[in-house]
């Protein structure tokens, strides 16, 4: 069976990471995709970051109506995935160190779980693949499972060869003709497989939307009606969480 790994800090999951996850699994016949909020993300480190709790509900709400999405505890800080978890379903019943997580080290917990003939994809946006390569292990995240970048408008196949782990890297000389190039199509490269998705047009980011939240504009346009709803409920970002 096919299953995607979505990570991300999910605060807040948005129409954005829906539509990424949506597509993917269309594409390439995701039977399920699991969506794995980040306890600590490496390069969030500085930045302070909702509670995992709510950050999982928020993910749980919002994936409720598709029936192959799934809420992931792998990355989940104190392990308590043993008391929820549902018999067979792939990654519940792994342990976390808690901490910052490498997906390096989540993929490969996650693989333990899985059957041989199960085939794993790690969704990623182009942008935060652009910083690829200084991820720890890139070269063997590569290696444990099939990528999926979903491409945007404006970014072309010399970014993504560009920001590939050094050894795997072209020289600039020869991927200088790629820029005019959209990013589409598959990359193959000695043991690694890199799915070009294209159609993901959503210009929403996380970012954006505490920045509205703060100023109690409406969040209707980003976010699942429940998870808008669970935000104001919380009065998440807007100084009182609770
Ligand atoms: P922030 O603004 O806080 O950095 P974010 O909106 O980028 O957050 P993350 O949780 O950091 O969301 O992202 C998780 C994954 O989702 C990343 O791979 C990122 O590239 C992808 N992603 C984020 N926003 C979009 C979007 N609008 N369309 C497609 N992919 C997205």
């Amino acid at each position: 069976m096919n299953i995607g790994f979505f990570g991300g800090s999910f605060d807040p999951i948005h129409r954005g990471h829906l539509a990424l996850a949506q597509a993917a699994a269309s594409r390439y016949a995701l039977r399920q995709v699991l969506f794995v909020p980040a306890n600590v993300p490496p390069h969030k480190q500085k930045q302070p970051l909702t509670a995992f709790i709510h950050r999982y509900a928020m993910v749980a709400l919002a994936t409720q109506d598709e029936r192959g999405f799934v809420p992931s505890l792998l990355e989940e800080p104190e392990f308590t995935a043993a008391k929820v978890r549902s018999a067979g379903q792939p990654g519940a019943a792994v342990p976390t160190s808690g901490g910052v997580n490498y997906s390096i080290d989540t993929v490969r917990r996650l693989k333990q779980t899985l059957k041989k003939s199960d085939r794993l994809f790690f969704l990623i946006g182009i942008d935060a693949f652009r910083d690829f390569a200084k991820w720890r292990e890139a070269r063997a995240l590569l290696a444990e499972c099939d990528f999926i970048v979903a491409s945007r408008p404006g970014y072309s196949l010399r970014d993504v060869a560009e920001s590939l782990p050094e050894d795997l890297r072209t020289p600039a000389a020869v991927t200088r003709p790629f820029r005019k190039q959209p990013a589409k199509g598959d990359l193959v490269l000695p043991g690694v497989t890199l799915h070009l998705l294209e159609g993901v047009h959503q210009t929403v980011s996380a970012t954006a939307i505490r920045a509205a939240a703060a100023q109690g504009k409406p969040l209707a346009r980003w976010l699942d009606p429940r998870v808008a709803d669970y935000v104001r409920k919380h009065g998440l970002y807007r100084g009182k969480h609770t």
